[in-house]
């Protein structure tokens, strides 16, 4: 079979989950379009709430869709669900760890699982890519939390798979573990294995993925090349305190203003365009008489709120 352009494609992709008793109705997706370019890393980012977990359930066959399409590895997931679910490892968020296994027979099992035949399995080999090859005899129970997870990461590779899907893989991991973990990536991507990871930091996204989609109310906002969704986030902010507290923001020339609970207004600017220097002079122009401020860079909630209005005002 060619290899396939895209690792994973979804379109139109929708999941509501019903209302309960305490709980109304939830659309978690809402016509989701995705491409993940075969060999890339790719980085799934969005706020709490975005539909990234919902997105890899319906991967990794937890949960089911309820319209659009999806394939992976160029197999669909409703025409060949086996096929489509042996095209990819998931790095679960919870560690879920086999406590009275030691990690050799845990990674056994999960070949098993998979169906793997016994030649073909590479449980030594992995635990010593993951830094457990010392470990191969303790029961899972004694091992860190950090070595838990690493081995949360073999058990996802036993049946070999071109995917990797990996759901908020740092949360409550220390640096050092970091490394190791990323290291073991990066080195499955240099053999071809396509990495999907889903994060809430920027930093980790902008450290590690060569493509970023941004996820917001179950849609996608941008997904672009990191450097280039990079360059959009150049908003920044001066945080002006004036000498007597206004009621309303102020209209400067060439930027957007808001006012600020404590009578004081926000100027937006762009560094690629313009400095604070200029947004001073715009206030000042307007007669405005400065007692303070401060400066104040964009979090990652500013940039999902005005890519979701951008895509809103497109759409209308
Ligand atoms: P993320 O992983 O980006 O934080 P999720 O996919 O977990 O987002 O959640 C998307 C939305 O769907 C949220 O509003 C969440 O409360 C809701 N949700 C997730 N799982 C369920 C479920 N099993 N039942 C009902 N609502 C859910």
């Amino acid at each position: 079979m060619d290899l396939p352009d895209y690792a994973i494609e979804a379109k139109g992709l929708t999941k509501t989950y019903a209302a309960t008793k305490t709980t109304p109705e939830m659309k978690a997706l809402r016509g989701l379009d995705l491409a993940i370019p075969r060999g890339s890393i790719f980085g799934l980012l969005g706020p709490n709430g975005a539909g990234k977990s919902t997105f890899i359930n319906i991967l990794s066959g937890l949960c089911q869709k309820t319209s659009g399409t999806v394939t992976i590895w160029g197999r669909d997931i409703d025409k060949s669900p086996r096929d489509a679910r042996a095209a990819i490892g998931v790095v679960p968020q919870e560690i879920a760890a086999d406590p009275f296994f030691t990690p050799k027979e845990a990674l056994e099992v999960a070949a098993g699982m998979y169906a793997v035949p016994k030649a073909e399995r590479r449980s030594d080999e992995l635990l010593a890519a993951l830094g457990l090859a010392d470990k191969s005899k303790a029961y899972v129970r004694q091992l860190s939390g950090g070595m838990k997870r690493r081995l949360m990461v073999a058990k996802a590779m036993v049946h070999n798979p071109p995917v990797l899907i990996l759901d908020e893989p740092t949360a409550g991991v220390d640096v050092e573990l970091r490394k190791q973990l990323w290291n073991y990536v990066l080195e499955l991507n240099r053999k071809g294995v396509t990495i999907v990871l889903t994060t809430h930091y920027l930093e980790e996204a902008q450290e590690l993925c060569d493509q970023i989609a941004i996820i917001n109310r179950g849609q996608v906002v941008a997904c672009e090349p990191t450097s280039t969704l990079l360059r959009r986030m150049d908003t920044r902010k001066v945080l002006v305190t004036p000498d007597e507290p206004l009621t309303a923001a102020p209209r400067l020339a060439g930027f957007d203003t808001s006012l600020l609970k404590s009578g004081g207004f926000a100027v937006s600017y762009r560094t690629g365009q313009s400095s604070v220097e200029q947004v001073l002079a715009a206030v000042r122009a307007a007669g405005l008489h400065i007692k303070d401020i401060s400066t104040e860079d964009p979090d990652l909630e500013d940039v999902f709120v005005s890519l979701t209005y951008a895509a809103e005002k497109a759409e209308a």
